[in-house]
């Protein structure tokens, strides 16, 4: 089936960036969060994106305003049942997803797609939770979305082969490379990434170097494009909990159990660049 218009759920961090993309690939898009100030927000980031590529001359004012005109915006998940590919994006939290998977697999046609960008559930037991667990599937996206290239698509159990390859369609469609990786936890990026970050937290903790020379070495001693702290504090401190929880309790191997300094930075409401404060300020 020819997709022609995606449902996005959440409108945060990733839920705007990947609304973005998607009408960049010249599709529409509806726009789902639970809050009317929460979607004028994704509204006016998106807006920005799209004049930054006005700004480097990628696309011009009238494009732009096309861009803008398929998108549309909603607080009540039921105005999603008519559209082709959903991609899910909300808190990464099972019970708000399931809810979430719930409620679309009643509303939207049997054949629709119904992807999810959790960084770290298990596909199946998402898929788990609908009549559809072969139409349910990961669809990772990287943070910036409109800038970083990846897109991990992970099948469940029962994600079928066609559903696969409808999702790595849409991701090159969006401008993505796609990469499969397998239903475990942290899949494959997390399963790299967080482990590295969660050891400059105990680095920092253990007074082993400063926030400022944990990032340079990996800065300049590695030639990462930023450090691991400012990165923790980009992705959300509170994902980067979630995620290693995930990845400890999955996979129980000790090695992943959360930094102490992580989880009470969580408990302070310092939750990176969203909330102003992290290993940063940023207010
Ligand atoms: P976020 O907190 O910035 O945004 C989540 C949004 O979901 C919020 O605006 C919230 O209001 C909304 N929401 C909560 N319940 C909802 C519901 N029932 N319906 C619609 N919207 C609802 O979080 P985020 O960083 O954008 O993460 C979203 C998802 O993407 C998570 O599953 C996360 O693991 C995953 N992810 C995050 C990153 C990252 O770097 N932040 C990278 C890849 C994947």
């Amino acid at each position: 089936m020819e997709i022609r218009s995606v449902g996005v759920v959440g409108a945060g961090t990733m839920g705007h960036g990947i609304a973005q993309v998607t009408l960049q690939g010249g599709l529409r898009v509806i726009l789902r969060d639970v809050e009317e100030r929460i979607l004028q927000q994704a509204r006016s980031r998106i807006e920005k994106g799209f004049d930054r590529l006005v700004e480097s001359g990628k696309i011009g004012e009238t494009q732009k305003a096309e861009f803008l005109k398929t998108l549309s915006i909603t607080t009540n998940l039921g105005d999603l049942k008519n559209a082709d590919f959903i991609v899910e994006a909300a808190t990464e939290d099972f019970t708000v997803k399931k809810a979430i998977f719930q409620e679309l697999d009643k509303i939207c046609r049997p054949s629709t797609i119904l992807a999810t960008n959790t960084s770290s559930i298990s596909i199946t037991k998402i898929g788990a939770t609908t009549r559809r667990p072969d139409k349910v599937i990961g669809m990772h996206f990287m943070n910036p979305v409109a800038i970083l290239q990846l897109v991990e698509v992970i099948r469940g159990v029962e994600t079928s082969g066609d559903t696969a390859a409808a999702t790595q369609e849409l991701a090159k469609r969006v401008g993505k490379t796609p990469v499969e990786a397998g239903d475990f936890p942290g899949f494959l990026a997390n399963r790299i990434l967080m482990p590295m970050i969660n050891e400059a937290i105990f680095t920092l903790m253990e007074g082993v170097g400063t926030v400022e020379a944990i990032d340079t070495v990996m800065h300049l001693g590695m030639k990462h494009p930023m450090g691991p702290l400012a990165l923790a504090d980009l992705i959300g401190l509170d994902i980067c909990l979630a995620v290693l929880r995930v990845l400890h309790e999955g996979l129980g191997d000790p090695k992943y159990r959360p930094a102490p300094l992580l989880v009470r930075m969580v408990d302070a409401g310092h939750l990176g660049r969203k909330s102003g404060r992290g290993f940063y300020n940023y207010t």
